[in-house]
């Protein structure tokens, strides 16, 4: 006899199982969130921030999808900063520097309020399968709980190693047991697993840092939300410390690397290319003019540090020496040593756009234990992976994301495609279809679809359609005002002498035009809800782009068929990135068709081989 029943089953409360927790829970399964303790729920295990390049563009979309991470990071976060704000809103990184104590508070909230959701503490050990078919999950104190359904998403826990030099200890996170029997399973299911490790910082005592002697970095004077639901940032927004290493932190590294858990041989799993430990950036990349390290505060009523950019596993003296070389840190108290951490990951191309195995029927996988690194990576997965659970368990249809869609279908298709050779984390540069998976259009593409699957709340509903509402009526009033370029002069607006009417719409795409000129032109376009306006500015913005980027898009579907010979050369094409080119080279696409299909392709890398194709004739 089961000891319980559920329609989901969720093991781990990390930024995968929450998410997936949540998304199972609304769209109307009775969920069971299993984890090892209910106080690490939404424990931010590494750096204490959310978002970010490309990784902010997925927290949007979750926020879109009605899921947490976004109104939970608005609620905790304490330094927001538009990254690259410069830049085209297409490749805008919102990010937050988090309080971790307030991430867990509200992430611990949004759970327990969540209907339909329950919380137990236990170490998931064993799968009860019947044939393929999953049936039950057996604790490690022997208790059966019955599902349909279970999502796995324990994060770095599998076989989890924990270096600090030559030191190992078997763990899932500091001072946490490792989680081993659902390895034991995965292996005996057939399913092919492998090894990757990452790494994190000590952790300082900020009373011990020289403030005075380093420099600083501000937080964004108008902080701009994650969530759609959030009116502003309440949060007090804090200072983070900027500081170098020096020479003489390079040639103490340098001189003790054989004691580093990395380059001893200690460790076989392969790291996070994007986030090197400190060992790693100084034997790759050198060490001319020293690497930049933020020292972020980890709360507001917490003196601990986080130093940004020195993750490492050199044992405890030698981080001492290294770090107190650093300017500003000379006599800084380390509260907790860096270290390096080696776990198991599943091979993600046996799992289907579900996320779920292939062959079996009711096991999901989310999170890190994919290969991928990152909350964001992991809470966007858990969303997926907890939405299709609850529609299987339920005898829904299944739910897809797609690369033209999403950053979220494009992480998914990336995965099951490609797998992974290290840990996988987003950037801009793997859409494809960029220019329209804005950060700020996440709601317009997505949450019409929540509405669709019944996982969006009635508040997030009202206030959307109502949003859906006035930019509707908004593009309709910009569209249907117009003048010709005589009439613009008159309003101080050069336009080409061409006679050609322009509509407000047209104007507005122009980067010297906004809203403030189209009112003196035309005063009723003043009334225009403020969001909408800020949103109608980007899109008329990027329409004559996206147009383009139609029309490319159908040059190159024409050309799908057209056959890469063996002996072509990628090298040869400038404005192809070396990533591109390695992963040509890597999967030899043998037409333009297959060359689409590889991660990170764009539309207008293909549209440089096609030139170059036709050109050989
Ligand atoms: P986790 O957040 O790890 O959560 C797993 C959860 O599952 C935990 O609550 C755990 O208690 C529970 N659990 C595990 N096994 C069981 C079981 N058998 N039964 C019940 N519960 C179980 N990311 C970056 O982007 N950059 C970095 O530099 C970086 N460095 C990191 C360094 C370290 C040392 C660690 C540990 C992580 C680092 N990360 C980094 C990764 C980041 O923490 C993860 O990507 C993210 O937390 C993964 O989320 P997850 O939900 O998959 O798993």
């Amino acid at each position: 006899m089961p000891d319980l029943d559920f329609d989901v089953i969720v093991i781990g409360g990390g930024h995968a199982g929450c998410e997936a927790a949540s998304a199972a829970a609304r769209a109307g399964a009775s969920t069971l969130l299993l984890t090892h303790r209910a106080d690490t729920i939404g424990t931010m295990s590494c750096n204490p921030a959310i978002g970010g390049l490309g990784k902010g563009h997925l927290v949007r979309e979750i926020d879109a999808l009605d899921g947490l991470m976004g109104r939970v990071a608005d609620l905790s976060g304490i330094q927001f900063r538009l990254l690259n704000r410069k830049k085209g809103p297409a490749v805008r990184g919102p990010r937050t520097q988090a309080d971790r104590a307030l991430y867990k508070t509200h992430m611990q909230t949004a759970i327990s309020s969540t209907s339909g959701l329950t919380v137990l503490e236990g170490d998931a050990y064993d799968l009860v399968m019947d044939g393929n078919e999953v049936r039950a999950v057996e604790t490690a104190d022997g208790r059966l709980i019955c599902s349909r359904s279970v999502v796995i998403t324990t994060g770095t826990f599998l076989r989890g190693l924990i270096h600090i030099g030559n030191e190992k200890t078997p763990s899932g996170r500091m001072g946490e047991a490792p989680s081993i029997g659902l390895s034991d399973r995965f292996a005996a299911l057939g399913l092919r697993l492998g090894r990757l490790k990452t790494g994190t910082p000590a952790r300082l005592d900020g009373r011990s840092i020289a403030w005075d002697r380093i420099g600083v970095q501000e937080a964004d004077e108008d902080p701009v939300p994650f969530s759609f639901m959030t009116e502003s940032i309440t949060n007090r927004q804090i200072v983070c410390g900027v500081t170098r290493t020096t020479d003489e932190t390079h040639r103490i590294i340098r001189d003790n690397i054989q004691r580093s858990a990395m380059y001893s041989g200690e460790i076989k799993g392969i790291g996070p290319r994007y986030c090197p430990s400190i060992e790693d950036k100084i034997v790759r990349f050198g060490d001319r003019d020293g690497h930049q390290i933020f020292l972020e505060p980890e709360g507001l009523d917490d003196d601990t540090v986080y130093p940004n950019g020195i993750s490492t596993s050199l044992p405890l003296d030698v981080q001492e020496a290294f770090i107190r070389s650093i300017p500003g840190l000379e006599d800084v108290a380390i509260r907790q040593p860096g270290y390096a951490i080696e776990y198991d990951f599943v091979d993600p191309t046996q799992l289907d756009h579900r996320l779920a195995v292939r062959g079996l029927t009711g096991l999901f996988l989310a999170g890190q234990i994919n290969g991928t690194t990152g909350y964001e990576e992991a809470a966007a997965q858990g969303l997926v992976a907890g939405l299709n659970a609850a529609r299987s368990s339920l005898s829904a249809e299944p739910v897809r994301f797609s690369r033209t869609d999403s950053y979220i279908g494009v992480m998914i298709d990336d995965l099951i495609s490609f797998g992974v050779t290290e840990p996988y984390r987003m950037f801009t540069s793997r859409a494809e279809y960029r220019l329209s998976l804005r950060a700020d259009n996440a709601d317009q593409r997505l949450t019409p679809l929540a509405i669709e699957l019944g996982i969006c709340s009635d508040a997030r509903r009202g206030r959307y359609e109502a949003y859906e509402a006035a930019l509707g009526n908004g593009r309709a009033a910009l569209r249907n005002v117009s003048l010709t370029p005589n009439e613009a002069e008159s309003f101080g607006l050069s336009l080409n002498k061409d006679g050609v009417r322009r509509s407000a719409y047209d104007l507005l795409a122009r980067s010297d035009v906004e809203f403030f000129d189209l009112g003196r032109i035309w005063p009723d376009l003043n009334a225009i809800d403020e969001r909408a306006k800020d949103a109608l500015k980007i899109e008329a913005g990027y329409s004559v782009y996206l147009e383009r980027q139609e029309s490319s898009i159908a040059d190159i579907r024409r050309d799908e068929a057209r056959e890469i010979p063996p002996d072509f050369r990628f090298e040869g094409i400038s404005g192809l990135s070396n990533e591109i080119v390695i992963k040509l080279n890597r999967f030899k696409p043998l037409n333009i068709a297959q060359a689409a299909a590889i991660e990170g392709m764009t539309p207008a890398a293909l549209a440089l081989i096609l030139v170059h194709l036709k050109k050989r004739g």
